[in-house]
């Protein structure tokens, strides 16, 4: 019997994977697709164990194959990770510090890419068949990190895979992915978390649980960052752009990354929605609630047609972050969203 303990909610996902589990053959490639930070890196690599588990109730986390993977060793599972923090993830792993529900780690970080040479040592590196059990896997973490040079190099190995390799291939950003090596993949699409799933993972004390669901989308992952980030200090980075018309390069002072703004755009949507409530009258359903003085002062400065034209403005400024448009030029364009 096969249970994914570990991967909250995507139950047609679950079933999905199930059936490949038990037929005879698994694909050459399979991309785990959608949003960012609701759990396919974990259910991958919980379809693996379970793949290789010799327990009844799969995965039994006792048999030698469940440890090993939890231990990351087991040479029929192999990270595939950007070059320049392979490393200190290596590292990770070594100190423990890294679990199966955390696969990415502390150093992870989408401002690196996989490199060609990469590729290049995998080619060699499958040519030779598993010495134990009969199939090894390879884990992209994550697949829209290859630069299109690479993407192409991969294509090729992916088109003559020998028979005992499978590919999961992790992407938030499928887009990114050639449309060549789309096409030669099972698709596997995640959606985004239910509140219900959401809010079974166990976040740090202290942090209401409602506001991170609705400040992430429903991503365990942007949520994790959201508490490492600071959003308070954010909120006050955003409150001297947009408020006292400070210049956003010296506030951010080049530091911030392209995941930081999308979350500064997330906050910025969020006080304009509260400033709609407020201007109707509304006080449930607002989200910053400790900045109601601040909304107090400031609702009156903006008409509610000014606000959602900011509205669907950071909208489109978000979508241009993850189109990967330069990062100074969307710095330099906050201040437009300017609250007063
Ligand atoms: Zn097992």
């Amino acid at each position: 019997m096969i249970k994914f303990k570990r991967t909250l909610g995507h139950l047609n996902v679950k079933e999905y994977l199930k059936r490949l589990l038990n037929s005879e053959t698994l694909p050459s490639s399979i991309l785990f697709a959608g949003p960012e930070g609701v759990g396919k890196a974990t259910c991958a690599f919980e379809f693996v164990k379970i793949y290789f588990c010799e327990g009844d109730e799969k995965p039994c986390e006792k048999c030698t194959y469940c440890l090993r993977m939890n231990h990351f060793n087991f040479p029929g599972f192999r990270l595939v990770l950007p070059a320049d923090i392979e490393k200190k993830i290596v590292e990770e792993i070594n100190s423990g510090s890294i679990s199966p529900e955390n696969l990415r780690g502390e150093s992870f970080s989408r401002n690196s890419s996989i490199k060609i040479e990469q590729i290049r040592n995998l080619k060699e590196e499958i040519i030779y068949p598993p010495h134990e059990r009969d199939r090894i896997f390879y884990l992209f973490l994550d697949a829209d990190l290859m630069g299109r040079e690479t993407q192409n190099a991969f294509l090729k190995t992916l088109e003559e895979p020998p028979p005992y390799i499978t590919f999961i291939l992790i992407s938030s950003h499928p887009e990114l992915v050639l449309p060549t090596i789309r096409s030669r993949t099972h698709k596997v699409i995640f959606s985004s978390l239910s509140f219900e799933d959401f809010s079974k993972y166990s976040f740090p004390k202290g942090y209401n649980i409602e506001y991170l669901y609705n400040l992430s989308a429903g991503s365990i992952g942007k949520a994790k960052s959201m508490i490492s980030w600071n959003i308070e200090e954010l909120k006050k980075k955003i409150l001297q752009i947009l408020v006292r018309g400070k210049n956003p390069y010296n506030i951010l002072r080049g530091e911030i990354t392209r995941d930081q703004l999308v979350l500064m755009c997330g906050i910025i949507q969020f006080m304009l929605k509260d400033l709609l409530y407020i201007k109707s009258g509304v006080q449930e359903g607002i989200v910053f609630q400790e900045m109601l003085p601040f909304y107090a002062r400031y609702k009156d400065k903006l008409s509610r047609q000014e606000i959602e034209k900011r509205f669907y403005q950071i909208l489109e400024l978000e979508d241009a972050i993850k189109r990967r448009v330069n990062l100074s030029l969307i710095v330099l364009s906050l201040p437009k969203f300017a609250f007063v």
